[in-house]
């Protein structure tokens, strides 16, 4: 039986994290769920992602990090059938695969050390020639050396992710309120209770902040939050496509191009400590494109279709924030996903949930919990 049957939980945040924490809330049971927008749901970060699900590609050494990155992939298969049937919006998960080329032979022995590791501890993961690589993806630049390819990096329409989440919510009567900004959290002796919004104060037996970049500026009690997440902008160029020239994701070195079903392919993306700035630019463009014309020179002659900017949360050694804050009851964090949001989203609400309804600690809340903050620095990488 649930603890918050009849009680509020308020959600801070409607990004990929904030939904698909209500989505599991309301699956494991709990009734009155409220979540608080300061814009429009799925408008910023999560709008703005490359929908990559690709732990492996990037990653040189095991990890806590690579397992929880892995465990939530691992979970989309199912998430997505899912969401499918509770809303009938299908969120194009692609299953066709990742590759990373090497074109210099730094590059090279990069991949062939990757290679080796990951083989060595249980991941799928093949290494190609040249040949090898231009034979399932003719329009690759002939001057790559090798690659590998990694069959379980997949990825999703971020956008349509963002949609049928909504969907869920709407059919399933959690409320949103869009347009309301939290600027406190409510503190009465060691518990939250509720929040302080534009529009008044909202009380509630339990309140998770999923609020990505954005999460410092809230308050708590008169205190700030003791996690600092700051900002780092990504910006994407999507270029259109006559038709569609590559079957799966493909990166390098400097980035990575993604082809969507639309015939678009999303060239990406910088990243820049510019503050809240959210803008795009023209450096921005030239460098993207000089990234994806490296990966394939048939990018040379396509049209830019769109360009977009979106603000990661980066919390000081860039891992992902989960659990409660030690000492306070009623809250829970969840935010700081940086670079893998969409990837992390399934994991981050079924360890939220657990822990609201069934109390269950997570081994992973030792490592991503708040209290890293007090004796740890500098960590992690990847380039989404
Ligand atoms: P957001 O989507 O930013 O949502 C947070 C929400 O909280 C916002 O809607 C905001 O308005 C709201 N909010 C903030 N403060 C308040 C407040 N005080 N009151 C009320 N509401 C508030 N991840 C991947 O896994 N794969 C990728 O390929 C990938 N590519 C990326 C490419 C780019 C260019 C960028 C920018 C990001 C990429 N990411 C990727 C990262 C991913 O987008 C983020 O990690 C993820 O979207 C974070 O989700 P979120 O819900 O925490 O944040």
């Amino acid at each position: 039986m649930s603890f918050f049957r009849n009680s509020d939980v308020l959600i801070i945040g409607g990004g990929v994290i904030g939904l698909s924490i209500a989505r599991e809330l309301h699956k494991q049971g709990v009734g009155r769920i409220t979540l608080l927008e300061k814009g429009i749901c799925g408008e910023e970060s999560s709008w703005a992602a490359a929908g990559m699900l690709s732990p492996q590609v990037d990653t040189n050494e095991a990890s806590p990090f690579f397992d929880l990155c892995c465990a939530s992939r691992d979970l989309y298969p199912p998430f997505v059938e899912e969401l499918f049937d509770e809303t009938r919006v299908d969120i194009e998960l692609d299953r066709a695969g990742t590759l990373y080329l090497a074109f210099s032979y730094d590059d090279v022995s990069r991949i062939r050390e990757r290679f080796k590791w990951q083989r060595e501890t249980g991941h799928s993961v093949e290494h190609l020639s040249a040949e090898e690589t231009s034979r399932v993806e003719p329009f690759v630049s002939p001057f790559i050396r090798e690659a590998l390819f990694f069959p379980n990096d997949w990825q999703v329409e971020n956008r349509k992710l963002i949609s049928a989440l909504k969907r869920f919510a709407e059919i399933n009567g959690i409320k949103i309120r869009e347009n309301t900004s939290v600027e406190k959290l409510v503190v009465n002796g060691n518990h939250v209770v509720g929040v302080e919004t534009d529009d008044g104060i909202i009380y509630a037996d339990m309140t998770i902040v999923a609020t990505g970049a954005w999460t410092s500026l809230i308050k708590l009690g008169d205190a700030g939050i003791p996690v600092k997440i700051e900002p780092v902008r990504g910006q994407i160029v999507a270029f259109q496509s006559p038709k569609r020239l590559f079957q799966r994701v493909i990166c390098c070195r400097g980035g990575y191009i993604v082809p969507r079903r639309d015939g678009r392919i999303l060239a990406g993306s910088t990243s820049e400590n510019v503050g809240f700035d959210r803008s795009v630019t023209e450096s921005a463009v030239l460098s993207l494109k000089e990234m994806a014309c490296e990966i394939t020179p048939a990018i040379a002659d396509m049209e830019i279709a769109d360009h977009w900017a979106g603000l990661r949360p980066y919390a000081s050694d860039g891992l992902p924030v989960l659990g409660s804050i030690g000492g306070l009851d009623g809250l829970f964090m969840a935010t700081g996903h940086y670079r893998n949001g969409i990837l992390l989203a399934p994991l981050t609400a079924k360890l939220a949930a657990n822990k609201l309804i069934s109390n269950i600690d997570s081994e992973y809340f030792k490592t991503f919990g708040v209290e890293r903050f007090q004796f740890r620095g500098i960590g992690t990488s990847g380039q989404h």
